[in-house]
Parts: structure tokens; C-alpha cells; sequence
């Protein structure tokens, strides 16, 4: 059984290592960030609402966040476990989702914290850029397309998120420090956190991170 949350501030990586720890744990990868933006791709009534915080980087209010992740975790393909990328993000999220846990009987296995500096932070998120039309993701130091603005793979618009942009960026820090980092205490306090130096190679991260979650 695992029961695996990831946290950690915009940009560590969480996104790239929760693939490979699913995929080597067998369990379904939950990303609420994902979630909002299929529904905002959709047009949905949820995407509409989600739209608004997001552009600006702000949280999504907790009301629209909780239920949604309640949901999705009972269903069957969670029952061996399931690993929540991006939530929670908030005290009263974690208390929340804590509480639903309990009345579950259920309770979570570890808290993955990847631990990584503003300064590395900044230049890897402003400098970002994704495939318009088929999503692959670039970045304009380390790994630009090979013709600026124009993806290798499809020939689709490369752009940057309005997420992405610098002025949004040290607005999800901010957010990140006063609403998301406390959670480092309060899943401390309850002896299940797990830090791992996110400053290090991708591949040395994920290792580190399996030596924590074990077998
Ligand atoms: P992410 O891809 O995880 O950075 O999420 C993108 C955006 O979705 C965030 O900046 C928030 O606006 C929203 N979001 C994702 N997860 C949550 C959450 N647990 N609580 C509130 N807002 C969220």
C-alpha cells in the first residue's frame, strides 16, 4: 500500500518524478494542476472558476479543490494506493483531506517533500515553454527547440504559460510560502514527512525519493 503525497514549490520537479514513482509503484498519478487544466481546456463550469486564480497564480478556493480529490481517490484504481501531486496545498486542505482519511479508515504512508531553493527555482520556471498543440516541454536555456518557437516533434506553436511569465512566478512563491509551506511543519508534527534534496540530478532525485517510500 501506498498512499504517497508530493510536495514541494512550483517548479521541483514534482510533476516529472511523480511519473516515474507511479509508474514504478503501480499507482495512479493525481494532479490536481492537471485536473483544472483539462477542465479549463474543456470549458467546463469547474474550468471556468479554476481559470480566474490560476492565470493569476493564485489557489483555487479550497471548496472547489477538497471534494474533487475526495472523489477521485475512492475509486477503484486508487485501492492499492495513489500518488496526490499538488494537493494539498493549504492547512486547511491537509486537515481536511486528513479527517475524510480517518473516517475512511485509511491514513497516508509518507510525505514527499522535494526541497529546492528560490534562486535554482526562478530561471528553471521563467525560462519554461510548452508545445501549444502537443504539449512537449522545453526550456529555453537547457533545452530549447531546435527553431525558437517552433516544436521539434509536431511543428506546433512552442509558448510560454501565463503561468509562467516572472511577474506570476514570484506570485506562486509567494503563495507557495504562506499558504503551502506550513504543511512542512504540520506533516512533520505527524511524523510522515520525507525531505529530499531536489537540487541534485533528476535520476538522483528519484532514487532518493524510492529510498524513502521503500519497496
Ligand atoms: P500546478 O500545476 O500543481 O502548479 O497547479 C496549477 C494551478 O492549479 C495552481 O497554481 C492553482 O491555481 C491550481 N491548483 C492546483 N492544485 C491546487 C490545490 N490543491 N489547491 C488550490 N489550487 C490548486
Amino acid at each position: 500500500m501506498k498512499r504517497v503525497v508530493l510536495l514541494g514549490p512550483p517548479g521541483a520537479g514534482k510533476g516529472t518524478q511523480a511519473t516515474g514513482i507511479a509508474e514504478k509503484y503501480n499507482i495512479p498519478h493525481i494532479s490536481t494542476g492537471d485536473i483544472f487544466r483539462a477542465n479549463v481546456k474543456e470549458g467546463t463550469p469547474l474550468g471556468k472558476k479554476a481559470k480566474e486564480y490560476m492565470d493569476q497564480g493564485l489557489l483555487v478556493p479550497d471548496e472547489l479543490v477538497c471534494d474533487l480529490v475526495e472523489d477521485r481517490i475512492m475509486q477503484e484504481d486508487c485501492a492499492n494506493g495513489y500518488l496526490l501531486d499538488g494537493f494539498p496545498r493549504t492547512l486547511f486542505q491537509a486537515e481536511h483531506f486528513d479527517n475524510f482519511l480517518k473516517s475512511k479508515g485509511q491514513e497516508l504512508d509518507s510525505v514527499v517533500d522535494i526541497e529546492v531553493s528560490e534562486d535554482v527555482l526562478l530561471p528553471r520556471l521563467t525560462g519554461r515553454r510548452v508545445c501549444r498543440n502537443c504539449g512537449r516541454p522545453y526550456h529555453v536555456i537547457t533545452m530549447p527547440p531546435k527553431v525558437e518557437g517552433v516544436c521539434d516533434v509536431c511543428g506546433g506553436e512552442v509558448y510560454q504559460r501565463a503561468d509562467d511569465s516572472e511577474e506570476t512566478v514570484l506570485n506562486r512563491f509567494k503563495v507557495y510560502n504562506e499558504q503551502t509551506s506550513p504543511l512542512i511543519e504540520y506533516y512533520t508534527a505527524s511524523g510522515k514527512l520525507a525531505p529530499i534534496n531536489g537540487e541534485q540530478s533528476q535520476a538522483e532525485v528519484f532514487d532518493e525519493i524510492c529510498a524513502k517510500l521503500g519497496d
